[in-house]
């Protein structure tokens, strides 16, 4: 199913050969991208084509370093949108690149309702499992320390 006559929507050279990852899934990179193994980190055009059916290359950029998205499952079945521009260093057991991740589980819809405890605007959040949720749009996750930041507030709904 891959044309070898692709052309990089982002700089219109042809693509590379096919290649294969460690982990078994095939892509093809743009000609003019080239891995610097000294960074980590794919120079020159980043676009990637993926051939497995189950990664998609969405034409939609990273918020974070303008890559192109793509959209995959995880081995237990959750969606998520990732930066093409992201990587695994096997040796050091680091991710490399981009860490830009969207879960696409959850359903966030902003909500013209101020948070009762620091009055910035919640948001209603439905899970993958339909639970829905009010939630202060200021909360996060700190992947580093692994807490949630930012304001607390929560209001589940029936
Ligand atoms: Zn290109
Ligand atoms: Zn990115
Ligand atoms: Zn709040």
């Amino acid at each position: 199913m891959s044309n070898l006559n692709d052309l990089c929507p982002l700089c219109n050279s042809p693509l590379k050969d096919p290649e294969e990852t460690k982990t078994g899934k095939k892509l093809q990179r743009c000609s003019k991208g080239v891995w610097n193994p000294q960074t980590h980190q794919t120079e020159g055009c980043l676009y990637v084509k993926w051939i497995n059916d189950d990664i998609k290359t969405l034409k939609e950029e990273c918020p974070k370093c303008g890559s192109p998205l793509v959209e995959m499952k995880t081995k237990s079945g959750k969606k998520m949108k990732k930066c093409s521009n992201s990587g695994w260093d096997r040796e050091k057991m680091v991710a490399t690149g981009c860490d830009y991740v969207e879960w696409l589980d959850t359903k966030k819809k902003e909500l013209d309702e101020d948070c009762p405890t620091c009055g910035a605007k919640l948001v209603e959040i439905t899970t993958n499992k339909g639970i829905k949720m009010k939630k202060c749009s200021t909360a996060g996750w700190d992947r580093e320390f692994r807490q949630a930041t930012g304001c607390t507030y929560v209001q589940w709904m029936k």
